[in-house]
């Protein structure tokens, strides 16, 4: 299957429940980024600031560039004059330095608090009670250039596909018991779950945003 026809049979799938594909190109090279770019789509993901740098340098800039993977607070600097969406926000302090080096370029990036709600230690987020003290407090009020505009998580990565069912279930519960929050830089328009193993179950789930790698490239 090439790129072209499993990015359209997935399209196909998403389209019609008004969710939006991250298509996730970590990990290949830039030729098969530009087969992805003449399909048409533009919404490209990537994990690792190291690896989206040179891809973005290389890559026509009408791409829009969501930040999936864990970010340390000293590679903002790196990404903030380009990236669209971040989808991992996992602290205050991480927050605060988006918005200070977005604020150097006059940008506004959306971001989405990074959720913990799998079974296993090596996956980075936040519990409930942190992500109510980062959306309640006064000092998100003050951040003039991020929007939070979304929550993301990685289910565990197992086959009982009941656990990701329920992991997904509580993560689409919690981001309902929030949406109501709207201040000047928060309005929870999105909910990222879902990857190429996962995402059918995801979209049932209430999913409005899947990252999709492996279903796309092979
Ligand atoms: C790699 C990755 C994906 C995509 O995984 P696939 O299994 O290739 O679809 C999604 N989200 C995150 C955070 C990733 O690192």
């Amino acid at each position: 299957m090439s790129i072209k026809s499993n990015i359209a049979r997935i399209k196909a799938e998403l389209d019609p429940q008004g969710c939006i594909l991250v298509a996730v190109t970590k990990m290949h090279p830039v030729s098969e980024l530009e087969q992805l770019y003449e399909t048409g789509h533009r919404i490209f993901g990537e994990n690792r600031v190291q690896e989206l740098v040179p891809k973005y340098e290389a890559l026509p800039k009408d791409i829009r560039w969501h930040l999936i993977g864990h970010l340390q607070s000293n590679k903002v600097k790196y990404i903030a004059h380009f990236i669209d969406t971040i989808h991992s926000i996992d602290s205050f302090k991480l927050l605060e330095e988006v918005n200070k080096q977005a604020q150097k370029h006059n940008r506004v990036i959306s971001c989405f608090l990074q959720m913990y709600i799998a079974k296993e230690e090596t996956k980075f987020g936040l519990d409930e009670a942190e992500a109510l003290e980062i959306l309640k407090s006064a000092s998100t009020e003050s951040l003039q250039n991020v929007k939070i505009c979304g929550l993301m998580g990685m289910a565990t990565n197992t086959d009982n596909v009941q656990q990701v069912r329920t992991e997904f279930k509580n993560l689409r519960t919690f981001f309902d018991s929030i949406k109501s929050i709207k201040t000047k830089n928060i309005e929870l328009t999105y909910l990222s779950m879902g990857m190429s193993s996962d995402y059918k179950i995801a979209l049932e789930e209430g999913s409005n945003v899947v990252r999709i790698g492996s279903a796309i490239f092979g």
